[in-house]
């Protein structure tokens, strides 16, 4: 596995749990707002062996309740699979965050009883994938995953990271609509060093919250995040 990142402890990744959460290095994106850019080539000089990984879990036995696999998209690693196995003997959860392109192994890794929890990240209608991911996405491979993670009887959330230049409410209504009411969260761009879009802009706090109500009114379970003052709103 390429894992370019490890924090030893998150209480935010894995709703309800605490947690590690992994990075892996590599992706098959190329959003403009991904807050871990440095993340999406391949660079040997940064890898963290798994060993130290292992360890680590290995002493965290009853400690923590789980590991975050996170990227990067992790579903690009040829040894995921294997990988979250040994994680799984351990006795630990696991959730994965994917960008859903890799419907078959998001299958057999539910159907396997391999993950605990899934999020999967809707960046923009499906026709214009390509103005977020800057690749051209399989749609058919997007609508797979979301209809995998929908009948799954595992845990599981949707996410798009809301932008101001790129969604606007009709957007957001579609994107919605393809979960057709599973829980969904529409949550704000933030600007940062890592972000290659320098042009992008986040909703304000107002905007926010009229882009919450539209929202509600239609899909009850969609939920609007943003962060101000170091405070997450939902
Ligand atoms: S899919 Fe995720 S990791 Fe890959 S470039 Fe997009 S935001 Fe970054």
């Amino acid at each position: 596995m390429r894992i370019a990142g490890f924090q030893k402890l998150t209480l935010l990744d894995y709703p309800g749990k605490v947690a590690c959460i992994l990075f892996t290095q590599g992706c098959n994106f190329k959003c403009p707002y991904c807050q871990n850019s440095g993340l999406i080539c391949h660079k040997n000089d940064e890898l963290i062996n798994e060993e130290e990984i292992f360890s680590y879990l290995n002493k965290r036995k009853g400690v923590i309740d789980g590991v975050v696999i996170s990227g990067g998209e992790p579903t690009v690693q040829s040894d995921l699979e294997s990988f979250i196995k040994k994680i799984k003997d351990l006795g630990f959860l696991v959730k994965l965050d994917t960008n859903g392109s890799n419907p078959d192994l998001i299958e057999k890794l539910i159907n396997n009883g391999l993950i605990d929890y899934i999020a999967m990240d809707i960046k923009n209608i499906l026709p214009l994938y390509i103005d977020v991911a800057f690749v051209k996405a399989s749609v058919d491979k997007l609508k797979r995953s979301i209809e995998i993670i929908k009948k799954s009887s595992i845990d599981h959330e949707f996410r798009t990271t809301i932008i101001k230049n790129i969604h606007d409410i009709d957007k957001l209504n579609q994107i919605c609509s393809y979960v057709d009411g599973d829980k969904m969260f529409l949550q704000n761009f933030e600007q940062s060093e890592n972000v290659l879009g320098k042009n992008l802009e986040s909703f304000s706090k107002d905007e926010l919250i009229e882009i919450s109500k539209i929202m509600k009114g239609k899909y009850p379970n969609v939920k609007v995040r943003g962060i101000w003052g170091g405070n997450i709103y939902v």
